[in-house]
């Protein structure tokens, strides 16, 4: 065996080779501003610019629909009965309207990502002009996502003006293939998809750079401070500003305003959703400890609001609740609007003086106002929640029910099961009405987690029962509790990182990333997420995690009483736990995928997005995992990974975006690619065998993320490893041995050490492999041998001229 400790090598010449290097040479050198630099085949491509690579990955993963409804409604020729094959009025078939509405939910989600980053770019731009420097901390390649599909090599804010703007009409010409009588074929809108997919992680990748840029965000620091998060942080005793959303822009006046006047230790500021984990990231990056409390994901925006602690709502964009001020309204809350995006109609005070709007608010004369004008937001906001303190304390203002009036709301129950039909997460709240009402809350506080706060259930009770309030007042001791720690989004994997790790990813012996994105509309409570993700930090994956997700991890601790943020360093490294940072660093999870492929590999990424996805779906291991993806942005990320080769899994919900793109293991045609080296095919294990799909169980969950990391790159060490992982887990939650594990071994050295003699044996008696036993070697049985100077591609121009 030959073991190299550092140097610069082609691993085409390498057979068998354990390779342990800690510092290679030879990463992608390039700077910006060198602009001798190739350019791939297809910078800003088109929407049929990257259709060949998606109708290979169609073909191998094929798109199986699952309609949530089979009408469509979209012009006044309709609404068309889709069902039975029937077409529509205009011609269109159900497969096809399926996937438009996919596309439709695609182009949304990378829309408001897209958006937001305009936004940003533009309100930075005007405070720190156009040639204020890009730096996203110790990296030459910082904009991967942006590099690989446009070419551009930002150095400045004003570059990212034409990035966007590429986003923009990409976005607008997909938009248009909505409207009726446009493209007829399904397979042809799952290309677009993919198309508007990858758009996303651009408009993601541009938002966090000229954040990260320009507010002084951690730049791919591993030790970045850590934030708390939970209901129970909060100190209600205080005046509390509460903010909603994802673009932190306007919050940062209102931070800066507290700062200015020595108002941090005097008012509550507590974010929800993506602009709490962004407000944790502003001016942190010399690891201060940051200036807000993070309350956590969209779940909790009704149960914030109703626990009547918020004095002042602020809110920008995305995932916000629509019914956001009439909720407030109803607990004297005065709802500021900082964005065109949501102005619940209420006036546009952006021209008035803080006093007249802070009068007007404070004095009931209007519930709310649009203030678009950050300076003024900025002091407006504080100074606002400073006087609605003990305006509203006096006024004795309250939401939830007494413990006297909990036992009377309980026993007026009459058990009818109106809410547990509307509730999304068919909830047993009968039980627990019926527990309570004899004085028993434990089923409500256990049914507190599991609750999204939809507010489905209240308006169907016969009884009008505030259901939500119930188990919010039932529940008050275990909100209390909610004291968890989340590390601030340390944002890119630094291209150091990359050179250390990448090697370990693509051969295995790192077994994966596992990237925990997405929102919070979990199938059974927040706490699965944390037994995942301890589950395969315990075996050496690489957790990521993002947005809600990395909200929602940091709310549990162990025995000892530690969260996992605690527990796990942050750095890209086996067994380490990433957060990145909020919904657009998603782009940083896909951008490290590039990155490994850019240093690692030093393939080329400018304007080369066909060979590098090619690349990553072929040699790292890596799942996306959603397990509570409820919005058109998650649905965004997904594709986006997809059409980089990354296979995501979403939980139950996910079924309702209508798609999966699903591989057939058992046709062993689609399990083919081409070896570079000579243009021969090559047997690949079916691994990833699925794009997107769903599991319905963290049990299931587990030995699939686990499997469909192993890739054909993966070397002896590394198969064994990944091997260990997918059996032992689906042993340890399924309870047996997985049906297919004998596929993925190549050679006796790929087969777990503990379980080699008792595998051997089950491959000779039950497959027919042949043994030797007595040097415990396979001598024939595998339909895949080990290679790991195999150049495995699906893209034949890849391969070597003269046999291709
Ligand atoms: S777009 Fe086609 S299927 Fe939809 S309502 Fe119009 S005619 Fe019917
Ligand atoms: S508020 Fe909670 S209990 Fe009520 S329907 Fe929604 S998820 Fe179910
Ligand atoms: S809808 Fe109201 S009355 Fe009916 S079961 Fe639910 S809580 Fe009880």
């Amino acid at each position: 065996m030959t073991k190299i400790s550092t140097g610069k090598f082609s691993l085409e010449d390498l057979e068998n080779v354990q390779i342990t290097i800690n510092n290679i040479v030879g990463a992608i050198e390039t700077k910006a501003e060198e602009e001798g630099i190739e350019t791939g085949p297809t910078p800003k491509p088109g929407v049929s610019g990257l259709r060949d690579w998606d109708y290979k990955l169609l073909s191998r993963y094929q798109p199986v629909y699952t309609p949530v409804c089979d009408q469509c409604c979209y012009c006044t020729y309709g609404k068309c009965d889709l069902g039975g094959n029937k077409e529509g009025a205009c011609g269109i078939d159900l497969a096809t309207h399926q996937s438009r509405e996919f596309l439709l939910r695609v182009i949304t989600g990378a829309a408001a990502h897209s958006a937001h980053g305009r936004h940003l770019l533009h309100h930075l731009i005007g405070v720190h002009g156009r040639d204020h420097p890009i730096d996203m901390g110790p990296s030459n390649l910082f904009a991967p996502n942006t590099q690989l599909v446009t070419g551009i090599m930002p150095k400045t804010l004003g570059d990212l003006e034409e990035v966007v703007a590429y986003v923009e009409e990409q976005l607008m010409q997909l938009l248009s293939t909505i409207h009726a009588g446009q493209e007829g074929s399904a397979l042809d809108f799952e290309s677009k998809a993919l198309h508007g997919g990858m758009l996303d992680h651009v408009g993601m990748e541009v938002s966090d750079i000229a954040q990260v840029s320009c507010l002084g965000m951690p730049k791919s620091d591993p030790d970045v401070s850590l934030a708390e998060i939970g209901m129970g942080c909060i100190d209600s005793t205080k005046p509390v500003l509460l903010v909603i959303g994802h673009n932190v822009a306007g919050v940062t006046y209102i931070m800066d305003y507290m700062e200015e006047h020595s108002l941090n230790d005097k008012i509550e500021l507590a974010g929800l959703c993506c602009t709490a984990i962004d407000m944790t990231r502003y001016k942190t990056e010399d690891r201060s400890q940051p200036r807000t409390k993070v309350i956590g994901s969209m779940a909790k925006e009704l149960k914030m609001i109703r626990s009547a602690a918020p004095d002042v709502i602020v809110v920008d964009e995305q995932c916000v609740r629509p019914d956001v001020l009439d909720e407030a309204k109803k607990l004297f809350i005065p709802v500021i609007t900082t964005n065109e995006k949501i102005m619940y109609g209420l006036p546009n005070r952006s021209n008035d003086t803080a006093d007249q709007i802070i009068d007007d608010l404070s004095s009931g004369k209007e519930p709310g106002a649009l203030i678009l004008n950050f300076d003024l937001l900025g002091e407006v906001a504080p100074r606002l929640a400073m006087k609605m303190a003990p305006i509203r304390d006096a006024k004795g203002i309250k939401s939830l029910p007494s413990e006297e009036e909990l036992k009377k709301l309980t026993s007026a129950c009459v058990q009818c099961g109106a809410c547990e039909l509307v509730c999304p997460n068919n909830l047993p709240i009968m039980n627990a009405m019926v527990a309570a009402a004899e004085g028993d809350i434990t089923k409500f506080e256990k049914l507190h987690d599991h609750c999204i706060a939809c507010g489905r259930c209240d308006p169907v009770c016969p009884k009008g029962i505030p259901i939500l309030n119930v188990i919010e007042k039932a529940a008050q001791k275990v909100i209390r509790e909610e004291k968890g720690k989340m590390r601030a989004g340390r944002g890119q994997i630094s291209d150091p990182e990359i050179r250390e790790e990448g090697v370990n990813l693509v051969l295995g012996t790192t077994p994966g990333i596992v990237a925990m994105v997405g929102c919070s509309n979990y199938p059974e409570g927040t706490k699965d997420l944390y037994t995942v993700a301890n589950e395969m930090l315990q075996r050496n994956y690489i957790v990521v995690m993002s947005g809600c997700s990395a909200m929602d991890l940091g709310m549990y601790k162990d025995e000892e009483g530690q969260t996992l943020y605690e527990k796990y360093p942050a750095k890209f490294l086996a067994g380490n736990l990433i957060n990145v940072g909020s919904c657009v660093s998603n782009s940083h999870i896909t951008g490290t995928a590039i990155k490994v492929a850019a240093i690692f590999a030093q393939r080329n990424i400018t304007g080369n997005f066909e060979e590098i996805a090619d690349y990553i779906m072929n040699r790292i291991g890596a799942v996306g995992v959603a397990w509570g993806a409820y919005s058109q942005k998650a649905a965004a990320i997904g594709t986006g990974c997809n059409r980089l080769g990354i296979p995501v899994i979403v939980g139950p919900h996910g079924s309702k975006y209508r798609r999966a793109l699903i591989g057939k293991p058992y046709n062993e045609e689609d399990w083919k690619v081409y070896d570079a080296r000579n243009g021969e095919e090559m047997p690949i294990p079916s691994s990833p065998e699925f794009l997107l799909t769903t599991a319905e169980t963290i049990e299931e969950l587990m030995p699939m993320i686990a499997k469909n990391c192993i890739r054909p790159s993966d070397n002896n060490m590394g198969r064994m490893i990944k091997l260990t992982h997918y059996i032992e887990l689906s042993q340890k939650y399924l309870g047996h041995l997985p049906e297919d594990w004998y596929k993925f071994v190549r050679i006796e050295t790929d087969l777990p050490l503990a379980k080699r003699e008792e595998l051997l044996k089950i491959l000779e008696k039950e497959h027919g492999w042949e043994i030797d036993w007595k040097k415990k070697k396979i001598i024939s049985g595998p339909t895949m041998k080990l290679d790991v100077s195999a150049q495995p591609t699906n893209v034949k121009r890849l391969c070597k001229e003269s046999v291709c």
